[in-house]
């Protein structure tokens, strides 16, 4: 044949010819076997799919609000946010997160590839099956599966300028005992899961790393392997506590957590890079009702900024009778509320305070990208009238699916401030607008969401609006 074929973009036409060809070239008895066993597989998979309801499944994307069901950082179709105890987070989500050691996916490798790391030497192995059904944690897997080959797998090829349909993973094994590699239900709920990739997402994983595993983790690995395909086992590799050099090969060092061996921190997210409950770097997540108060304003090039307050003051207070197992024993230490009558007859609390966020989303529906920063102002530091800064100044593209960002709050009481701005000319990717454009006003809604009982106990209000 004389045409040329383009193999990237192959027509349908091209594409049946081609089969067709290769058919022609294969022995009777090879070519059933194949189409039966391709059919039986496509087969078995729509089936599975539908029976799963996998298309049913929140996840988040850009044209939606649904809530991230694992840590993501540094993309850009998803802002960089945690697992939230929000209205669209099921409790098995929740109570699983206490027991899961952390896991994140974090940037990307030097081709491209998301780079997935797991924090697998941290898990509390024995309380998953008192938190889960295996059914349970299939679909927390599969959730997690369906968030890499819908959002972020699309949003990497983009970046790539070609398809990018794997993924790069990293089991940090720092923690592990004996213990852990010896549970033989956990191995078990192991050895189901990966069956289930190895069948249901095939061909997802470009190279994994098993970092800071012991001596002892030889023996795992031996059975381990035997429920794996040949071809998966040679993209594994097993490092001990000297893998900095080979991790920084495939992924750069500004996108490998400090704790491998980068120089990445991610210190603007509760947690860093990876947060861990069980590390005690990220809080565990009650769930709680939230409010959520909103706003809507115009920006514009000619008035690119725009900024909002809210005073977060005790309002009268009086001490509950109990005040160990009342919620708002946290609330009253981080607004920096002495309770002094309280305490007196209180033995020691555990439970002396605990991290408290707040979740600003936003969209601004044109543009060159809109700049964020939040500021701190305490209300006894009459001099820094400027505030500290709490969430340093980060541009996100325009887009229509809210943006959010968790907060974390200084123990004190005082005012947040919210600062918004257009991007300068030297800033983001898009061309600057001309002057036509630059007179239509940009939307921008935001809404700050809080714990109800923090608002109606502590009466946050917003107080000024410019
Ligand atoms: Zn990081």
């Amino acid at each position: 044949m004389n045409t040329t074929v383009d193999l990237d973009n192959p027509t349908l036409a091209e594409k049946t010819t081609a089969i067709e060809q290769l058919r022609g070239k294969l022995s009777d008895e090879v070519n059933s076997y194949c189409s039966d066993s391709a059919a039986a597989m496509v087969n078995e998979w729509y089936q599975w799919r539908k029976d799963a309801r996998i298309d049913d499944l929140p996840i988040a994307q850009p044209n939606n609000v649904f809530p991230v069901p694992y840590p993501i950082r540094g993309y850009h179709s998803v802002a960089d946010a945690n697992l939230t105890a929000g209205m669209r987070v099921s409790d098995m989500q929740l109570k699983l997160n206490k027991v899961f050691g952390g896991g994140c996916w974090h940037k990307r490798d030097k081709d491209g590839h998301p780079v997935y790391i797991e924090r697998a030497g941290r898990y509390h192995i024995k309380d998953i099956p008192k938190m889960s059904t295996m059914n349970g944690l299939f679909e927390f897997h599969f959730m997690m599966q369906e968030f890499l080959n819908r959002t972020i797998f699309p949003e990497c090829s983009e970046i790539a300028g070609c398809e990018i349909s794997k993924q790069v993973v990293i089991f940090d094994m720092a923690g592990i005992s004996i213990g852990m590699l010896s549970h033989w239900p956990a191995l078990n709920m192991l050895r189901e899961m990966l069956s289930k990739d190895q069948l249901y997402y095939p061909e997802c994983m470009h190279l994994t790393y098993i970092v800071n595993a012991p001596s002892m983790f030889v023996t795992a690995w031996k059975l381990i392997r035997s429920w794996l395909d040949p071809r998966v086992i040679s993209k594994i590799h097993i490092l001990g506590k000297d893998h900095a050099d080979v991790l920084l090969k495939q992924i750069p060092d500004y996108n490998l957590p400090a704790f491998l061996g980068g120089s990445c921190r991610c210190s603007h997210m509760p947690g860093g890079c990876v947060p861990s409950v069980p590390l005690n770097n990220f809080p565990d997540l009650p769930r709680k009702a939230f409010v959520s108060l909103r706003h809507q304003v115009q920006i514009s090039y000619t008035h690119p900024r725009h900024s909002f307050v809210y005073n977060l003051s005790p309002t009268e207070f009086d001490p509950p009778p109990t005040p160990l197992s009342s919620p708002l024993m946290g609330y009253a230490s981080w607004l920096g509320i002495k309770r002094d009558s309280a305490r007196a007859s209180a033995p020691p609390s555990p439970v002396q305070s605990r991290t408290r966020y707040i979740y600003l989303r936003f969209t601004a529906d044109h543009g060159r990208g809109i700049v964020v920063e939040v500021l701190w102002r305490s209300s006894n530091d009459a001099a820094n009238e400027d505030g500290t800064l709490i969430y340093p100044e980060v541009l996100f593209d325009p887009q229509r699916a809210p943006i959010v960002l968790e907060i974390e709050s200084p123990n004190r009481s005082g005012q947040l401030v919210f600062n918004w701005r257009i991007a300068n000319f030297d800033e983001g990717q898009a061309p600057f607008p001309d002057p036509q454009e630059a007179q239509v006003p940009i939307q921008l809604e935001y809404s700050v969401d809080t714990e109800e009982s923090l608002v109606e106990e502590f009466d946050l209000l917003p107080i000024k609006h410019d």
